[in-house]
């Protein structure tokens, strides 16, 4: 019997341990931290060895492969150990795609992965039998091991990219490339951005990537490391062949023939980012035969995924609008991008080296009053401090969004887009949104 080692106990790493289990394999799952509860259950009703708080060397060193769960960082000693024993080391999509035929959709970029893997989703699961796992909901094992279906959408982060060895989907998307993580590549984009581009290494020129046109970062890698896959651009800017572009405000795919699905005022979704969002998904949905009108109506009637500008209540004309999973810059530029109102912006929380200047010209012409909502408000306040009238700090939710209420007047908005991770004072981005939701409903 294979020993399958898995290495983190949460979502990934028990999927893998299950799949790995019904496929034979000698399966020990090992977890430096604490495994949830709702795990632990799974592990033990499974019969499947585990243990917490360590890691038990001699046991993990004598694998014949290891499942590295997204979060381990290659730097850890262990994992270095384990890579110079030779013990083949994989991520879970790796692990699980050897077990499916089916045909996936990779998603992958530094914003955008979510939404565009949600409504990709949505439009598929009109007509076809789809999953959609990896980094959202599910992973990707447990949906092959439970439902096993023909195609999936999946989430896919640049750590789960990483550990791949075969893994291939027919179409992958990259939604667009800014520096993020960069703590776990040396401090260096390049890294990144390589790391970003393995969802395609292993394509043919059967398979397809989407890409974002208008994105230099992508545009000058390809430029300077061709892939095999055959090109499918989407851009809001420009004409493009085989690909998706606005004609005159008109999402257009120019993939076969040239077909008009839908004018961008019609999508439920606001922001020029979610036009590309629904770009690329417009244009997996084409590849995979989907009928145009499937395509408009499921583009018409989507709504935004929780804590993506997400619109909580309208409470004396003034739109309250929770973006909590804005956590760098990039998301909180298309974010003040979309605004159409006067905003009252809610900002702050872990800083990851934030440089703020591309925010500066929507901040100048939408912003009036600013609330910092982190343990270290200092940056923000110098970064902003002359730009608008208003700039107060706290480090409590209620009380950031009672300020909120004060200052805004009939047709603002008030936007929670905080540019930053949220583990100073919440538990996750999650935890963030719903504070904010509930102190916004009990206004
Ligand atoms: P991810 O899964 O890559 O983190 P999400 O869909 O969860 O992406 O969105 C994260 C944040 O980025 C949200 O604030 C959202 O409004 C914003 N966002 C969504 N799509 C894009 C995009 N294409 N470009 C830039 N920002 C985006």
């Amino acid at each position: 019997m294979k020993k399958l080692v898995v290495l983190g106990g949460g979502e990934s790493g028990v999927g893998a341990a299950l799949l790995g289990k019904v496929k034979n394999y000698d399966v020990f799952v090992s977890d430096k931290g604490v495994i949830k509860e709702k795990y632990k259950d799974v592990l033990i009703h499974n019969e499947i060895e585990w243990e917490e708080g360590m890691h038990s060397e001699a046991k993990i060193l004598s694998a014949d492969v290891v499942m590295k769960s997204p979060g381990i960082p290659d730097k850890a000693s262990l994992v270095k150990k384990i890579r110079k024993q030779g013990v083949k080391v994989v991520s879970e999509i790796e692990f699980a795609s050897g077990y499916t035929n089916a045909t996936i959709v990779g998603i992958t970029g530094s914003n955008g992965k979510t939404t565009t893997a949600t409504l990709t989703h949505h439009i598929l699961s009109q007509e076809i039998e789809v999953g959609l796992a990896g980094n959202i909901g599910d992973s990707f094992s447990k949906q092959v091991l439970e439902y096993d279906y023909p195609n999936y959408v999946l989430e896919i982060s640049s750590f789960q990219l990483d550990d791949i060895i075969d893994f291939k989907p027919g179409i992958a998307v990259i939604t667009n490339i800014t520096p993020d993580h960069l703590d776990r590549y040396d401090y260096k984009f390049e890294n990144y951005i390589a790391s970003k581009f393995r969802i395609a290494e292993n394509q043919t020129k059967d398979d397809f990537l989407i890409y974002d046109a208008d994105d230099e970062v992508i545009v000058n890698w390809l430029k300077k490391y061709p892939v095999q896959s055959t090109l499918v651009p989407f851009s809001l800017t420009q004409f493009v062949e085989n690909g998706v572009y606005l004609d005159k405000e008109n999402i257009t795919i120019t993939i076969d023939n040239n077909y008009i699905i839908m004018p961008t005022t019609s999508l439920t979704l606001e922001g020029k980012h979610n036009v590309k969002n629904a770009m690329a998904a417009s244009a997996v949905a084409h590849l995979l035969k989907i009928r145009k009108q499937t395509i408009r109506e499921s583009l018409e009637n989507f709504q935004a995924v929780e804590h993506r500008l997400e619109h909580v209540l309208k409470i004396n004309k003034v739109q309250y609008i929770n973006d909590s999973k804005a956590t760098n810059v990039n998301a909180t530029y298309y974010a003040l991008e979309s605004m159409d109102a006067p905003t009252v912006w809610i900002v702050g929380g872990e800083d990851k080296g934030n440089n703020y200047e591309e925010l500066f010209s929507f901040v100048n012409e939408k912003v009036k009053a600013i609330i910092c909502l982190g343990v270290d408000n200092e940056k923000l306040m110098r970064t902003f401090g002359n730009m608008v009238d208003v700039i107060v700090e706290t480090q409590y939710m209620s009380e950031a969004v009672k300020i909120a209420y004060k200052i805004a007047e009939s047709g603002d908005n008030v936007l929670l887009s905080p540019a930053c991770a949220s583990f100073d004072l919440f538990e996750n981005y999650e935890d963030r949104g719903r504070q904010f939701k509930e102190a916004v409903r009990n206004l």
